[in-house]
């Protein structure tokens, strides 16, 4: 079918981009792969940024740095090859401003430009002033629009574009579709509750389309009525469907755990070490939870290193005594194994039948556990979490642990599914968020806070380097090693992907050469099994002085004995999984070191963000310093996975709105408790897509 053909076919929220005049498969591919693939999808997609394009800058005015609006005449455009950088072409011009010229150049030139100015047209200029060669200013990749074509908008939105589509492109297909679609998107704010407050329509028009008066600033901050309408409408939903998620849990029937208290007591009094007031209370819910007939559906939040695990275990054999099997999954067998074997020390004379449920064990012996487990033989099982939940089946499985579910869907039905109908959940995460947040974010699950470490720990001093200080590292390390210090050594590759010095294996044979006395292993995610166990065993016993590993080790890996973590290229990773990392160490009584090496070529955003990390100590001041630094869906690593079904909600900036919206959506749901009503059909649609998609998250991270 031609172009022309499909222009002139209606458009529906529902039509495919790759249907559209001008998105060929492999736009429409790009565009999928950032989650555009309807009409609607463009619709939603907002500009990242706006242009300001009503003032013209003084000539006069020009200096180096500045972002200058000029109108003036352009010259033809001169293309040439730039010499030895293959197929690109330098495009210079001039722009003759008040009868000055300026020089206009691209390194390649933008496709609109081509063909499609002519030499001696009006046109406004905009773009960031430069120095040349020669020392005259000039203007490097402007943007420019033809005054003869069209009055440019006051007030430009930019979006951000896989580089296959280009901005005018998809503001001409944002151009087609607003007019008639806007309005039907629904809103699940019902009226009365909207007041004045804008539509959802409107909003878009708004923000896609700004009118002239509006203040691009604010625009750009996300401070406009249009930004607060989204946001709410999407708050609104969002609290409805959490409230209706909770009242559907709390009628599902879970194992009551009422048995005699003969291990949890045991347990108690066998730890080498007394609990923290913070795992006593945790302790208090968890067990008070356990013990009622509805489905315990928790969330233990605690910072890195407070302590999560004795909780679990304690739940682990709660739900034993009680005659109930239990299940701990973990994201990776490593840290299933570390469970595993932890679990064993310190359960050790309990008489309680445990199992390891990973990779590696096959063939008859996995036969055998999985006969056990589905015979009630087996206590409790240890293993990943794609493991346990898709492949086993636990008779009487009373309690299912998550652990580090710093990734997971809020309304993960599939799970829970999984673990069966009246298996507890006992979810556990580190992911920083402020208590209050994470109050009113996880309104359908009940929620305990570990936010006291044991004692005896020291603040984990941390350090920014430069990658060009290696050679002084290198000496530090090996003082560090001759004191007896364990040190992990993170780098972002497993081989040089595009990379070479930053993989593992390189590192390794550096540090090898660097510190010759050093007892050096690797660790990273493509190493079989029992070669990854063995180097974190010798790691742990001290066999090992210097563990070069991939990001594998930052969940949860506890070897209390590590003194120092270095995370080469550290500007790669964003404050949360620093936080993570730097959690591995400082697990025990003597002093702790993480080291952020950032790369020479890190730009300056990034620097500033290690800066934080460096003055950000504990949880709590990561997570206030995360949720400033980046967006909403940023947060739980949100944006991978889509685990907050919020793409309009900036959590900072609308944390005011986030009650308000749970308290009207309570007040709704007192009137129409299952959204039957007119009123509610907006919000039954917006609910349904929240809790589908949550839904089909069930097995990703
Ligand atoms: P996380 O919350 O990060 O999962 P862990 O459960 O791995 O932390 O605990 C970190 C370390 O602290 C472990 O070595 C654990 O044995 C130890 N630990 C846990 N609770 C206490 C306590 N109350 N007193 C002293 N050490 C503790
Ligand atoms: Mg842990």
């Amino acid at each position: 079918m031609s172009q022309q053909h499909h222009s002139t076919i209606a458009l529906s929220l529902d039509t495919p981009v790759a249907s559209l005049a001008g998105i060929g498969p492999k736009r429409a591919q790009a565009l999928a792969e950032r989650g555009i693939s309807s009409v609607a999808d463009v619709i939603a997609h907002l500009p990242s940024r706006y242009q300001d394009w009503r003032q013209r800058t003084p000539v006069d005015d020009l200096k180096p740095g500045i972002i200058a609006v000029l109108e003036g005449e352009l010259s033809k455009i001169d293309e040439r090859p730039m010499r030895g950088r293959g197929w690109r072409r330098l495009a210079t011009g001039w722009l003759t401003v008040d009868g000055q010229r300026i020089r206009v150049v691209w390194f390649n030139l933008p496709a609109y430009m081509r063909g499609y100015m002519p030499r001696g047209q009006r046109v406004l200029v905009r773009g960031r002033v430069g120095v040349a060669q020669d020392g005259r200013l000039e203007l490097a990749h402007p943007d420019v629009i033809s005054l003869a074509e069209r009055a440019p908008r006051p007030v430009r939105p930019v979006y951000r574009l896989p580089t296959a589509v280009g901005q005018r492109l998809f503001e001409s297909i944002v151009a087609r579709a607003l007019p008639d679609l806007a309005q039907l998107i629904p809103n699940s704010v019902p009226d009365e509750i909207r007041g004045d407050a804008m539509t959802i329509g409107d909003a878009l028009c708004y923000l896609h389309q700004p009118p002239d008066a509006a203040n691009p600033a604010a625009l750009q901050a996300g401070d406009s009525p249009a930004h607060r309408a989204l946001a709410f409408d999407e708050l609104f939903a969002f609290e409805l469907a959490l409230a209706l998620e909770h009242r559907r849990s709390e009628e599902r029937a879970g194992a009551a755990f009422v048995g005699e208290p003969t291990l949890t007591k045991k347990f108690a009094a066998k730890l080498s070490f007394p609990l923290t007031g913070a795992q006593q209370q945790a302790i208090k819910e968890i067990g008070a939870d356990l013990e009622r007939q509805q489905q315990m559906n928790r969330l233990l939040m605690g910072d890195v290193g407070s302590g999560k695990t004795v909780v679990a275990f304690w739940a682990a054999l709660r739900a034993v005594e009680s005659g109930y099997q239990a299940a701990m999954m973990a994201p990776t067998e490593l840290l299933a194994e570390q469970h595993f074997r932890s679990f064993n020390r310190m359960c050790a004379g309990l008489g309680v039948r445990v199992t390891l449920l990973i990779g590696r064990i096959a063939g008859y012996e996995r036969e055998t556990v999985l006969e056990g487990l589905a015979r009630g033989e087996i206590d409790v099982a240890f293993g990943t979490q794609a493991v346990i939940q898709q492949k086993v089946r636990i008779a009487r499985l009373g309690l299912g642990i998550i652990d580090e579910q710093h990734r997971f869907g809020v309304f993960d039905r599939a799970r829970l599914k999984a673990l069966g109908a009246t298996a507890n959940v006992l979810m556990m995460t580190a992911t920083p968020i402020p208590r209050s947040l994470a109050m009113s974010l996880f309104g359908n699950l009940s929620v305990s806070f570990l936010d006291e470490l044991p004692p005896g720990r020291t603040p984990i001093a941390t350090e920014l380097r430069s990658e060009s200080e290696n050679a002084r590292l290198n000496e530090e390390l090996r003082e560090e090693i001759a004191r007896g210090g364990r040190i992990y050594y993170v780098v972002p590759l497993i081989e040089g992907e595009d990379d070479e010095a930053k993989s593992v294996a390189n590192t390794a044979t550096k540090l090898a050469r660097a510190i010759r006395e050093a007892r050096i292993a690797t660790l990273h995610g493509r190493m079989r099994s029992a070669d990854k166990d063995r180097a974190l065993r010798a790691f742990r016993d001290g066999a090992l002085d210097l563990l070069v590993s991939t990001t594998v080790v930052e969940v949860g890996i506890d070897v209390p004995e590590a003194t120092v973590i270095v995370i080469a290229a550290a500007e790669r990773y964003g404050l949360a999984q620093l936080h993570q990392l730097r959690g591995r160490v400082g697990r025990g009584s003597a002093p702790a070191r993480c080291i952020l090496v950032a790369s020479d070529d890190a730009d300056e955003a990034a620097l500033a963000r290690l800066e934080v990390m460096r003055r950000a100590l504990t949880g709590r001041e990561v997570a206030a310093a995360d949720l400033a630094l980046r967006g909403p869906g940023d947060l739980l690593g949100a944006r991978q996975t889509g685990a907050l079904p919020l793409k309009f909600v900036h959590l900072v900036r609308d944390a005011r709105m986030i009650e308000k919206a749970r308290a009207l959506a309570e007040q709704w749901l007192m009137r129409d408790p299952s959204l039957e009503s007119a009123a509610s059909a907006g919000a039954r649609i917006a609910v349904r897509k929240m809790l589908t998609q949550g839904f089909s998250l069930g097995d990703v991270g």
